[in-house]
Order: structure tokens, then sequence, then C-alpha cells
């Protein structure tokens, strides 16, 4: 399987090259060249398959020969089997039609995990076969950065670097980073807020001789591995109901618009999927393009589900790519144009086309917490305020079908989001057993002030124990 640009101008390349690239030179995303696609026999051979050989079947065309079967099987065993739940992402039925697919029993109770606890071992693994080693450094506000460490830590290749604003995360969030004790591991809690942190990541990033003598590297979204890590899940949850033979629609709480492209690419793969429900909080530029084709960007507010306050959503591009009919000049420009007049201009007939699959919906803080009201006191499931924004964006979208189930994506534990959840219903969720003692556990950071090369000399220090 070769990958190619969304922007048209950059070279071809295999999966460790997409794996290690991250970005296309062109500034582009990367693409399979073509998609693969299962038969309703295929798909049917693969009902009942343990989460991890499922994941491993439908990755293998995307890895093509850069794993061979045994490794990759041998890796997304590994991935799930620190999973607090033995369906790894069970399915919990909520209303007559409608089922929550629960992707937070990873170890940082968030969906993150599915896809970065496969992405740890496939960069470690790859960088061992090469002899390369890297340094990963990044900036959090919360969910990615606790994925990123637990998914990296104590492997070999890889030093991990994460900044947070010092007393500006929530202890949840801070404790699952800063009580990961792995030697490879640093936390910096950097005296100022997220943007200062996300500032000293880019001009680390923008400091080439920084950059390349430590080999700079980054987890971000738009890696295609994590797109791809994301597909198994909505297979696993429509086999169950019944496809190939029976058809299902998905909802998925949106921010970078990663999570539902891998629903999407499912689909391309020869899944039934009878739509795509995108979900968003106040910060709703998706939906607003999907429901009027005004993809305009705008300040990011603050809101109750902080892992969807997003303005732009970078993986937006790859849809918009296939909207274009896989043109990359075209996406070049319309791209360009976005950076420049802050609206993407997508023509009206590849909207209107998007339209038959894409539903838009909106729901501001208050809607939240009365949704995850309603879902306490009708079924007594306690959903955290992401998953509230997809279970709404599912009942204002039903299919008209009666046959067709809806799947919302859960991507937090309740326990992540306590405050909000307690707000809606009185009731403070618990953290899992195997995590009660976070508020118990021994805790490692390092305060610095928002000064690069202090923060770069401690970035060096960190990788050189390491290396
Ligand atoms: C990251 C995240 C999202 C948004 O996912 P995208 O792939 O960026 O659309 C939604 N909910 C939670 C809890 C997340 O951590």
């Amino acid at each position: 399987m070769r990958y190619i640009s969304t922007r048209g101008l950059a070279a071809p390349r295999d999966f460790e090259g997409v794996l290690l690239a991250g970005l296309a030179e062109d500034g582009g995303l990367f693409m399979p060249e073509s998609w693969p696609s299962f038969s309703a026999t295929e798909w049917r051979a693969m009902r009942g398959l343990p989460y991890h050989e499922l994941a491993a079947r439908l990755l293998t065309p995307f890895v093509g020969t850069c794993l061979t079967p045994a490794e990759l099987g041998g890796m997304t065993q590994a991935a799930y089997a620190s999973f607090g739940h033995p369906a790894v992402a069970p399915l919990v039925q909520i209303a007559p039609r409608t089922f929550s697919l629960e992707l937070f029993h990873g170890p940082t109770l968030a969906f993150k995990d599915m896809a970065m606890q496969l992405l740890g071992r496939l960069f470690d693994h790859v960088l061992k076969k090469r002899g390369e080693r890297i340094t990963i450094v990044g900036a959090t506000s919360g969910d990615t950065g606790s994925a990123a460490i637990e998914a990296c830590r104590d492997r070999e290749a890889i030093s991990i670097v994460i900044l947070h604003p010092h007393n500006r995360t929530s202890a949840v969030q801070r404790r699952q980073m800063t009580t990961v004790l792995s030697g490879n591991v640093a936390n910096l809690a950097v005296e100022g807020d997220f943007d200062n942190c996300q500032d000293l990541v880019k001009a680390m990033f923008n400091d080439a001789p920084f950059r390349s003598e430590m080999q700079l590297a980054a987890v971000n979204s738009i890696n295609w591995a994590r797109v791809a890590a994301q597909i198994p899940y909505y297979a696993y949850a429509a086999l169950a109901l019944g496809a190939p033979d029976r058809p299902v629609a998905f909802s998925v709480p949106t921010g970078n618009f990663g999570n539902v492209l891998a629903a999407w690419a499912a689909r391309q793969m020869g899944l039934p999927v009878e739509r795509l429900i995108v979900g968003a909080n106040r910060n709703d530029i998706l939906a607003r393009w999907v429901t009027a084709n005004d993809m305009t960007a705008r300040p990011v507010e603050p809101s109750l589900s902080p892992s969807m306050d997003i303005q732009v959503s970078s993986n937006f591009e790859r849809l918009l790519f296939e909207l274009l009919g896989r043109d990359g000049t075209a996406t070049r420009t319309t791209m360009e144009r976005f950076r420049a007049e802050g609206r993407m201009p997508v023509p009206d007939a590849a909207w209107r086309e998007a339209t038959k699959l894409f539903h838009g919906f909106t729901l501001d803080d208050a809607g939240t917490l009365a949704e995850i009201n309603r879902l306490w006191t009708t079924t007594g499931y306690l959903a955290d305020p992401h998953t509230a924004v997809g279970t709404a964006a599912a009942r204002a979208h039903m299919p008209a079908d009666p046959a067709v189930p809806v799947v919302v994506a859960a991507t937090a534990h309740p326990a992540k989001f306590p405050d909000a959840v307690e707000q809606a219903t009185g009731q403070r969720p618990p953290l899992p057993a195997r995590m009660a003692d976070l508020y118990e556990r021994e805790e490692r950071y390092t305060v610095l002030k928002p000064d690069l090369g202090e923060i770069e000399g401690f970035v060096r220090a960190h990788a050189r124990r390491n290396g």
C-alpha cells in the first residue's frame, strides 16, 4: 500500500514513511492510494473475532509489507491487553435503537488510547528496526498528553516530554501524566497557560538544529496511522449489530474530525453505513459546514467538552480531498484560501453530495447538562459531556428506517469529567477500580518558566539520559 498527499506534490510513501513523517512535505495529509475493501462474505467471516484480531485483520492492507502478520498481530494483542474490559470496546444499549460504543476503557479513560496504544508500539518497532531514536514533545491541556505518555512509556527508542500549564489542568488529567514514573517520560509544568506551552513546542520544532539533534517528533491526530487504528472499532460495533446484512449509523462527538473520518473510512472499506452524525459543542465549525456549507473559523470558546474545543479540524482536509475527486491541486488551493480568508470555499455540488451521508448537530453547555441528566434519569447511564453531545445528536438525527441502529462513539469515561457529571446528575462518578488509587500515587514533574532556552536544555538532558 502506498500513500499520497492530499495536496498532490509530495512523493508517495509506504506505511513506515507515513508513520514517521506525520505531515507530508507539501503541507498535506497522507491518504491511501486506494481504499482496501472487503466483500460481504469477508465481513461476515470477521463477526465474533476478538477485538485485537479484528484490528489486525483490518489494518493488514494499510500496513502492507512493512510488518509481518505475526508482528502486527502481536502488536494489536499487546496494545489492547491493557484495557479494563474484555470486550475492549463494549456496546451498551441506551435506547431501543441506540447503542453507546464505549471507547474509554484504555489506560487514560478516553478514546485516544484506542489509537495511541498501537501507535506507540508501531513507532518503537520501526525505530528499532532502523536503529533510530526519537524525542516526542507535545503540549497538552488534558487528554492527548496523557494518552501519548501511556503509549510511549518504557518504549526503548522513544523519549517523551509533555508540557502542561502549571496548576491549570484538572487533577485527574495532571495525575494521569505525572504519576507515570517511567525513565523515558518527563512532565514539564510550565508557569503559563496552554498557549504558552503550545508556542514553546512550536518554537522547538522551528529551531532546526535542535529539532534534528533531538530527532523531534509529534504524535498529533493528523498521523494516518492514528486514523487507521480507529477504523476497527466501527467495524466491531457494526458487525455485532448485524452488518454487513444490516446497515448502521454512527454519531460521533467531533473536534479534529479524526474519529468521524475513521467511520467514513470503514464505509469506504465496504461496511454499510447509513449515515454519519457529526456532533459539536458551541465550537461548531463542522456542524455549520454540514448543515449550511459554512466553514468559517471563529475564536475558540471553552465548553464542558474541552476535547472538542477546536476551530480548525485538521483531518477535514482528508474528506475534502475525496469530495474534490482526489484532486490534489484543488485541495491545495481550497486549503490555502481557507488559511488566507478564514472561510473554506467547498463547491456546492461536493457539499450536497456529502450531505447525503453527513448530518450536523450542535449542543451548548446547558443542553449537554440536560442530556447527561436525561440519560441518567431514564436509563441509569452516566455519560461524560463529550459522549452526551453524541447521544443528543443521535436523537436529533435518527434514521427513518427503523431497522437501522445508531451507534454513538462514547469518547470519554464519565469519571474523567466528574464535575460536569455531578452538576448534571448529583452523582460523582468513581474512577474504575484499576486506577482508584490515582490520587495516592507518587507524582513527578518539573516546574519551569516559559523560557525556550531552559526548556530545550531540559529536553536535551532528558533525551541524553535515555539515549
Ligand atoms: C479527542 C477527543 C474528541 C474529538 O475527537 P476528534 O478525532 O478530534 O474529532 C472527542 N471526545 C474526546 C473525549 C476526545 O478526547
